[in-house]
């Protein structure tokens, strides 16, 4: 079946209210700078989301947007000053960023405590230590629907199809504290269905429509759909929903699966970081 991903989030917006009124209590409204150094289409929509859920929830948020005429250290010098302001809670950097700009130098360049999207390479580490810190926010959604599925992760075989930092990678480590066995797949693995054949649960980050179809899956297993491809001006996954959800126990849709989800995983972050602070 698709997963209802509406309802979960309904949920996850009622909690977030609660946990945001007790911090107005205390005087704590958090606060969330979005850094836009890219012209790029999809970025401007996503975060046109974010600052969405930002209003409807109350939290402040301010977007600082950066022409391809500037400087890597303009933005690491605005960063700086981000990180100095008592009053922003979180920063983040919204991915791609302009090719003549280093991502990596304009990412360490946030303080970690400030780094709500989980990219430093301090919370990386931590992550990958084991140390439960920021957790980047598309596998945290990724977690949280397989939590709200009720899931049991112990022991079940999971295949990653993609290795990026932000998806691929991260989950496969947050899936391994779980005691699930992991596979990650690229694009360089051999008979992906081989793997694909084999898996409890299917977590799909390639950025490629149509790449996992009902012959690719397990009967019973669980998709989690990660792409977002724009096909004939409509936007798709990686999977073939339709035909994956007669087989499959759970299938997540495309748009409103784990895009939603991770928008409030941010906003997850954001309040915990807030509740963190002294
Ligand atoms: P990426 O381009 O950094 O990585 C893609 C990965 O897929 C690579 O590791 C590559 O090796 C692998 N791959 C490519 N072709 C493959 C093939 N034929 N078989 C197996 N593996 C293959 O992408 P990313 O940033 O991880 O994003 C992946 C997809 O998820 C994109 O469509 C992106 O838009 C989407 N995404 C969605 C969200 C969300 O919130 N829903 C968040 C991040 C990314």
């Amino acid at each position: 079946m698709i997963v209802d991903i509406k309802k979960m989030i309904s949920k996850k917006e009622e909690e977030l209210v609660k946990r945001l009124a007790v911090l107005k209590q205390k005087n704590k409204i958090p606060k969330i700078v979005f850094i836009v150094a890219n012209e790029d289409e999809a970025s401007k929509s996503y975060i046109r989301s974010k600052i969405k859920i930002c209003d409807k929830l109350g939290i402040k948020q301010e977007e600082i947007y950066f022409t391809h005429t500037c400087s890597e250290e303009e933005v690491v010098e605005c960063i700086k000053k981000l990180n100095q302001d008592k009053a922003v809670t979180g920063i983040l950097v919204q991915l791609p960023i302009y090719h003549h700009l280093n991502v990596n130098t304009i990412v360490n360049s946030i303080k970690p405590s400030k780094d709500v999207d989980g990219f430093h390479t301090f919370n990386v580490g931590s992550l990958y230590s084991g140390c439960q810190n920021i957790i980047p926010c598309t596998p945290k959604g990724i977690m949280s629907i397989l939590d709200e599925l009720g899931i049991e992760l112990s022991g079940k075989y999971v295949v990653v199809i993609g290795r990026s930092n932000i998806v691929g990678k991260p989950i496969a480590q947050l899936l391994l504290q779980k005691d699930s066995t992991v596979t990650i797949c690229h694009s360089k693995t051999r008979n992906l269905k081989e793997y694909t054949k084999e898996a409890d649960i299917l977590i799909v980050a390639a950025g490629i429509s149509n790449l996992v179809t009902k012959d690719m899956i397990k009967k019973d297993s669980v998709i989690i759909d990660v792409g977002i491809n724009r096909v004939k001006d409509k936007i798709v996954g990686d999977v073939a929903t339709i035909e994956v959800a007669k087989k499959a126990k759970y299938v997540t849709p495309v748009p409103g699966g784990v895009g939603p989800m991770t928008i409030i995983s941010l906003i997850e972050n954001l309040v915990e970081m807030v509740e963190n602070s002294k």
